[in-house]
């Protein structure tokens, strides 16, 4: 052992991969093609498989039609041209159980790179071909002659001229070199022993080489967590610093305002209402400012928890600010506020009859001339209490006497700017905001996107609603019965919307196509039925125009695109048609789904697809539930967290070993981890390497890209 302390994470940084043995100039550049330049981006390149020597299939167990793993000897390799001019590589492959095919097609290249007496790991689908088996295009691993019982596989490129076993080997070396200081393990042992976490030494021995599987394994879990853990760590840094930097209001709980409020409504809120409200307030009683997201599918009540929170502050003297992502949205937000608060009046020491009644006003760019002046004279003498607008009620000059709490409806994320805005409005004191999202994301990635946020869940419906009942027509064959669904919906005095296909790649095909199917729907279908279209291209009155004449019942089916997504709100609406609905996501068709089941009758939702499709995990999850948590579950199985992460995010903070799917257990641990070492120790002063790796590793964008999310 040197007295020199253990090797860190910075010191690999420092050591350029050319000080290995037989990297030189042309190594380099094949390994900078792999963005690996120095010591820890190699030790960090994890392999992407690893193939257990004694246990992989042999030839002898291959199953004609199923997919295996197979290590084999190349026995001899042949090439030639086929009559069309394709070009084709036999290759015979063995080990000691028996002999197999392979056909490349269109691969000249493999003649030069599988040559005789090389051993090579095979991925693919054997089939029966002339009495013997083949495999046609398997996936190669060339894995030199290193030994060992699991072999580890590393990206590898034949153009960058870099081979596994070299990658191997250099990885090997540098760890061996680490070995005689010591590799530094910056998380704190009690936190390693509590969660059985294996040192970070042996981790990387392991993962590069290990024993066994298990072993492997273990080296994964707990390199994962070393990833998470620093994510986590970053997002809580930057949440506790936020709340000590900033001073928000103390709001008084409870008050009469609110009681009054909650009186008035014509239910009993759900349990789920009951404690996200008593989340909120505890949050509204601190005096660090509150930065909250409300999760709750559609339908599950968001508004009245959004309009409590709001008049904890009114109560106390403050405004409260309503925030939507469109001008149409915060139309509606403030006619469904306004019925919601009804005839309230604020307790008001200062009246001689006691009460005011409450102010709620709405500024949009539409609101002009005198009635604008007004309502920003109320804003800023305080006779507001509650305004509602869009992203621009917080910007453009406007100036309120006391702003209080905010609620941010949003589709799109409330970031640093608009953090940084409010702080401004508020001379001294910052608000307390909460976000409202309708798209439900699982709990371990809302910890890492949303990570420097609290999250309230809603995830109870209000009762008494028929839920929606959600069926496949599979098939042209099932067609038709949808639209017999239609007929008789509208027979009993309900109204439909039919959702056209979603097309990507442009709006112009995407119009077309809704316009032939409102020409077919009218003229064959549904004819006779009183039909509209709505669609982008319309103009906004055209759009407006439509709306109200499907809201007031004088339409029975709405044909239109995805533009109905947010925001439509038709309770006689109870029937949905998606069609094409295998183009859509988890989402996306869940969120379409919430356009009905809004009403006191039974609902349908009914998902065509154009060929009859032997299954589509999408439609069958929508068919299975309609819990929308569960659903961004199945999403994020599907899908993987790619579609979470931003591509901005794939920088050194990206996940290597780590990820949201798998690892939903770990990420719940890093995040308590990460609250427990920064509330004892808020700078990292006493776990200095710890500090330092977030230093390297996360750059300032990185750390705000991810608190921004
Ligand atoms: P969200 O914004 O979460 O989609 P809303 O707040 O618009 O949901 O509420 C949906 C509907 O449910 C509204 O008509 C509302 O009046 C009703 N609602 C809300 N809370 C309850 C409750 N506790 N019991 C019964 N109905 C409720
Ligand atoms: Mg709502």
């Amino acid at each position: 052992m040197s007295d020199r302390p253990p090797i860190s994470l910075r010191d690999w940084h420092a050591i350029d991969v050319g000080q290995l043995k037989g990297v030189g100039d042309k190594k380099r550049a094949s390994l900078a093609a792999f963005d690996i330049f120095n010591v820890l981006d190699l030790v960090t390149t994890n392999p992407r498989r690893w193939v257990d020597r004694t246990n992989e299939a042999r030839i002898a167990d291959l199953v004609p039609g199923e997919e295996a793993l197979v290590l084999v000897t190349v026995r001899s390799v042949t090439k030639r041209t086929t009559r069309n001019r394709r070009t084709m590589v036999n290759v015979n492959v063995g080990d000691g159980s028996g002999r197999l095919d392979l056909v490349f097609f269109n691969q000249p290249w493999r003649e030069r790179q599988l040559k005789e007496g090389l051993q090579v790991a095979l991925f693919g689908k054997a089939d029966t071909y002339r009495g013997g088996l083949q495999m046609a295009n398997p996936i190669v691993d060339l894995i030199g002659d290193r030994t060992g019982k699991i072999v580890p596989i590393y990206p590898q490129s034949e153009k960058a001229q870099l081979n596994t076993w070299e990658l191997a080997g250099w990885i090997e070396e540098a760890l061996r070199r680490s070995s005689d200081r010591g590799i530094a393990d910056p998380v704190p042992s009690e936190v390693r022993q509590r969660l059985s976490l294996i040192e970070r030494g042996p981790a990387l021995w392991s993962i590069h080489g290990p024993e066994s599987i298990r072993e492997k394994e273990q080296a994964r879990r707990r390199l994962a967590f070393d990833e998470l853990l620093r994510v986590q760590l970053s997002l809580v840094i930057r949440k506790r610093e936020l709340e000590r930097s900033s001073l928000g209001f103390v709001h008084e709980i409870g008050g009469e305002l609110v009681r009054r409020f909650h009186d008035a409504l014509p239910y009993p809120l759900t349990a789920a209402q009951v404690r996200t409200i008593a989340e909120i307030e505890a949050d509204l009683a601190s005096p660090n400012p509150m930065h909250r997201l409300l999760q709750g599918d559609v339908g599950a009540g968001k508004t009245v928890v959004a309009i409590s929170s709001l008049l904890n502050a009114v109560q106390g003297g403050h405004q409260g600010a309503l925030m939507a992502p469109t001008e149409v949205l915060a139309e509606q937000h403030a006619a469904g506020v306004r019925e919601l608060l009804g005839d309230l009046s604020v307790p008001d020491p200062g009246n001689l009859f006691g009460d005011r009644p409450l102010r709620v006003e709405l500024l949009t760019n539409r609101v002009t001339g005198t009635e604008r002046k007004e309502v920003l004279a109320g804003i800023s003498d305080g006779s507001i209490d509650i305004a509602i607008g869009t992203h621009a009620l917080i910007q453009e000059g406007v100036e309120f006497a006391s702003l209080g709490a905010v609620v941010v409806d949003e589709q799109h994320r409330f970031g640093v700017e608009q953090r940084a805005a409010l702080r401004d409005k508020s001379s001294g004191h910052v608000p307390d905001v909460l976000v409202m999202t309708a798209t439900p994301i699982p709990r371990t990635a809302a910890m890492t996107v949303y990570g420097d946020l609290d999250v309230s869940v809603l995830d109870e419906l209000p009762p008494g609603r028929t839920p929606i009942v959600t069926k496949w027509a599979n098939g042209p064959l099932l067609e038709t019965e949808v639209w017999n669904d239609v007929r008789h919906e509208v027979g009993e005095g309900r109204q439909a919307y039919v959702v056209c296909p979603l097309i990507d790649e442009s709006e112009k095909l995407e119009v077309a196509s809704a316009e032939e199917t409102y020409q077919r729907l009218l003229h064959d279908e549904l004819e006779g039925l009183r039909i509209g279209l709505l669609h982008g291209r319309l103009t906004p009155a055209d759009k407006q125009m439509t709306m109200d004449l499907f809201r007031s019942g004088r339409l029975d089916v709405l044909v239109a695109t995805t533009v109905i997504e947010v925001g439509v709100d038709v309770p006689n609406a109870t029937m949905m048609v998606i069609l094409d609905a295998d183009r859509f996501g988890i989402a996306q068709l869940h969120q379409l789904r919430g356009r009905v089941g809004r009403g006191e009758h039974a609902s349908t939702c009914w998902l065509v697809t154009q060929e009859h499709d032997a299954g589509n995990p999408r439609v069958e999850a929508l068919v299975a539930s309609t819990d929308g948590f569960e659903l961004a579950e199945v999403d994020l199985d599907l899908r993987g967290e790619g579609t979470l992460m931003s591509t901005a995010q794939k920088g050194r903070s990206d996940l290597k070993l780590a990820s949201l799917r798998r690892d939903r257990e770990l990420v719940v641990l890093a995040r308590e981890a990460a609250f427990e070492i920064v509330d004892a120790d808020p700078e990292l002063a006493d776990h200095p390497v710890l500090r330092d790796e977030l230093d390297l590793l996360f750059t300032e964008e990185d750390e705000d890209f991810l608190a921004k999310s």
